[in-house]
């Protein structure tokens, strides 16, 4: 039993064969579902739909009208036409967790997408999507058989929970549903409680935040419970296309209205309200606050533990803070997260630690004694490494990425793709890149699970892109993505794009780089299809073009 779902009213059908491909007009796809389609599936379905509209002006075929071409899109349980196109494809049935395999067959006029699960699915969708051409009136669907399986199971993005994301809700949407059809698969968000008076919040009063800090980033009459709200609708959206959900806590956070009694000794970087672990009572008072902000946001798959930056406690009692402050309080709330929610993957993160303040390199010590020691509490999921070459106190030598392969614990990596080079507009910095892949292949593969590299805002979202590629497979070339990436988002002038995008590369010392980056913008300003224009990443680009007037 199949289901056909489709969009739109049929206004106009050919299709041929060309060159071994497809070509489809109006009303000539029908989009297949199986009887039962998830979520993901029919989200899936949409989104190819709006695509094939918004760029080529293609409509699929009516609902109950059968197009000459049919798009069948699902996993073996799903759909018995997956099921049926497994029988005599071997590939669908060797995927690992959360591949995918996409046909496109000039002969039989099917299209599949079998994915192994709902992000499979997704992602096999997407990969479809980059793959086509979209002309007027008309999609090229290439003659495609491909099979892929992602290396890493955690494909996520971290997104800092502040005014570039969270004031445009629903751009915010449609980027997470993008990165789910490059293959992400996990959403992460910082809930930080020291932008807050109390959880329930109602004064909205800001006694303490009267600060720079707080006027740079809007954080004034910010109520927790509004924020609540948009972190569930953004996990929402993530959930509904297969992904997971991570949070991000910083383990001796706190409400501005955090008893004074409780409260560190100074320490860089760290607001004055956090908590001091070894004061009696706080350690409680913490656990208490995070479960409450955990229950509210749950389900919560992946749960970050972070040590610092901010965080920390410079107290005699605290210090070293990665195997005393830090530890007493990750454990505790290792152990409380673990008894409301078994299934949460927790893990610990060793941001910034290698920070003189934090003890040298007592975080060392910390790695050894969650690795063979008695003590390594049976929820440790394994250790978020930064991946920050260019970072001061987050930066990691050969020989420190040694300590943690040889500690042989799972890894993750939270890459910093925001801080360095940051300049207006979409940022492109090859050399950099290559420094971020090769570290991260600097980990043992068999321990390396993925990661979320850190963003800002919106101009990094090539290099997220590059980390979503890599997570699938990190030998892919730094070159082999941005072609990808020009190819679906510059469309026919993908090689033109490609050129600005290389022109605009921050290590880029072309003498005459001004007056190319000017040329380039004004030739494709003219040539340009105008889906192209309307996408916001074009805005960002031409807005890293006017740095060079
Ligand atoms: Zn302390």
């Amino acid at each position: 039993m199949s289901h056909v779902l489709a969009c739109a009213i049929a206004l106009l059908v050919y299709t041929t064969a060309l060159g071994g491909g497809l070509n489809v007009g109006a009303g000539d796809l029908s989009l297949v579902l199986g009887a039962n389609p998830s979520p993901s599936e029919k989200r899936a379905g949409e989104l190819f739909a709006e695509r094939a509209q918004e760029r080529s002006g293609v409509t699929l075929a009516a609902p109950g009208d059968t197009g000459s071409v049919r798009l069948v899109i699902g996993t073996t349980s799903s759909n018995d036409l997956i099921k049926e196109f497994a029988a005599t494809h071997d590939q669908v049935g060797k995927l690992g967790a959360d591949g995918y395999c996409i046909s496109a067959d000039a002969g039989t006029r099917v299209i599949h997408v079998a994915g192994q699960s709902d992000s499979g699915v997704v992602a096999g969708v997407g990969r479809l999507m980059r793959e086509l051409r979209y002309r007027d009136g008309t999609l090229e669907v290439p003659a495609l058989l491909v099979a892929e399986t992602p290396t890493m199971p955690n494909r996520g993005i971290y997104l800092w929970a502040r005014k570039y994301y969270f004031d445009q809700p629903d751009e915010l949407d449609r980027y997470i549903e993008e990165f789910a059809l490059w293959g992400g698969n996990g959403i992460c968000f910082w809930f930080e409680m020291g932008m807050f008076q109390s959880f329930v919040d109602t004064s909205g009063e800001k006694s303490e935040l009267n600060t720079s800090y707080a006027k740079q980033y809007k954080l004034d009459k910010s109520l927790a419970r509004d924020w609540v709200t948009m972190y569930k609708r953004f996990y929402a959206t993530g959930r509904r296309l297969g992904m997971k959900t991570g949070l991000l806590m910083v383990a001796n956070d706190a409400y501005m209205s955090s008893p004074k009694e409780l409260r560190i000794e100074p320490i860089v970087g760290c607001p004055e309200w956090y908590l001091c672990p070894s004061k009696p009572g706080s350690v409680e008072k913490m656990v208490a606050w995070q479960e409450e902000v955990f229950r509210a946001l749950a389900p919560i798959d992946i749960y970050n533990i972070f040590p610092a930056d901010p965080g920390g406690c410079s107290c005699k009692e605290c210090a070293p803070w990665p195997t005393r402050g830090f530890r007493s309080v990750a454990l505790a709330l290792g152990d409380r997260i673990h008894e409301v929610s078994p299934q949460t993957e927790i893990w610990i993160d060793t941001w910034h630690l290698n920070h003189p303040t934090f003890g040298g390199k007592d975080w060392t010590n910390l790695v050894d004694g969650l690795d063979w020691s008695k003590e390594r509490p049976g929820w440790f999921s394994g250790f978020e490494v930064g991946l920050a070459p260019k970072h001061g106190y987050a930066r990691m030598s050969a020989e420190e990425r040694d300590h943690y392969n040889d500690a042989r614990q799972p890894l993750m990596v939270f890459p910093e793709i925001s801080m360095w080079g940051n300049h207006p507009g979409m940022l492109v910095n090859k050399e950099y890149w290559k420094e971020l892949r090769a570290e991260l292949n600097g980990y043992s593969p068999d321990l390396m699970k993925g990661g979320w590299p850190y963003s800002e805002r919106w101009n990094t979202d090539i290099v997220s892109l590059m980390f979503l590629s890599w997570f699938w497979n990190p030998q892919k070339s730094v070159d082999a993505i941005l072609d990808e990436y020009a190819a679906f988002y510059f469309g026919p002038e993908a090689a033109a794009g490609r050129q600005l995008l290389d022109l605009l590369d921050d290590g880029n010392k072309d003498p005459d780089r001004k007056a190319k980056i000017r040329e380039a913008l004004a030739a494709l300003e003219a040539s340009l299809p105008a889906w192209a224009k309307r996408d916001w990443r074009w805005q960002e680009i031409v807005t890293s073009c006017n740095r060079f007037k």
